[in-house]
């Protein structure tokens, strides 16, 4: 469904990304593991549009969106990825219900539907109830099941997560990447998760290491 091959990216003399084969199937959850400066951002950012990259080719369901413009990939991002970041990254001023409708009053929905969606997947990520807080007034788990709302309320076909577990403790990390899968589960829509933490790695159906820009054979898929 989402196929990347021979991506390359460089930051002056270095490569961050160096010469990579990556394949996504639909409704599938992938994670990316590998030390730290290793190029799993980079990858995950070339994947989704948001940088782009030297040389490679990248296709979602065989068209090619790598030589789409910055007009085309932002279209894309809105429509056919959703995004997780290690802190939610949530409108600190809206509330919940409005932060998970945003995306879709973006796209177009209107407010009732984009409101019905976000009260749905706030009630689904078990956060009936709490539709009204603002991002400062949920625990960090919260926050990060809203961000999954989020990203997840328009159906895309991949999620992309990066580090999300990052700034929660072990145990609520792994429940609301569970929350996650489960929920992307629902819709058919793939997960790739970018994770330094090898335990989480291992409760994921495939793992895919990365070191030094490159697929790391060596190691063998979880
Ligand atoms: P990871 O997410 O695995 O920690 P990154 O993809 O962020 O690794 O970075 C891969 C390499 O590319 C690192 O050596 C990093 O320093 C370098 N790099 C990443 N982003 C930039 C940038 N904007 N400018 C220069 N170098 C960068
Ligand atoms: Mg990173």
């Amino acid at each position: 469904m989402l196929t990347g091959r021979g991506l390359v990216k460089r930051y002056g003399q270095q490569h961050a990304l160096a010469g990579v084969d990556i394949d996504v199937s639909a409704g599938e959850v992938l994670a990316i593991v590998g030390p730290s400066g290793s190029g799993k951002t980079t990858l995950l950012h070339v994947l989704a549009g948001i940088l782009r990259a030297d040389e490679g080719r990248i296709a979602l369901d065989g068209r090619r969106i790598d030589q789409l413009g910055e007009a085309g990939r932002s279209e894309l991002r809105r429509t056919e990825f959703g995004f997780v970041f290690q802190s939610g990254m949530l409108v600190a001023e809206l509330t919940a219900e409005e932060n998970v409708a945003l995306p879709l009053l973006l796209g177009g929905r209107d407010r009732t539907t984009a409101t019905d969606a976000a009260r749905e997947w706030l009630g689904r990520l078990g956060l009936a109830g709490k539709e009204q807080r603002r991002p400062g007034e949920l625990s960090g788990g919260e926050a990060q099941r809203v961000a999954i709302a989020r990203a997840i309320a328009h159906r895309p076909k991949v999620i992309f997560a990066d580090e999300p577990t990052g700034a929660l403790d072990t145990r609520t990390g792994h429940a609301t990447v569970h929350a996650l899968i489960d929920s992307a589960r629902t819709t058919n829509t793939a997960v790739v998760i970018v994770t330094h933490d090898r335990e989480l790695a291992a409760s994921v159906p495939r793992t895919v290491a990365i070191r030094d820009g490159a697929i790391d054979q060596a190691v063998p898929a979880a």
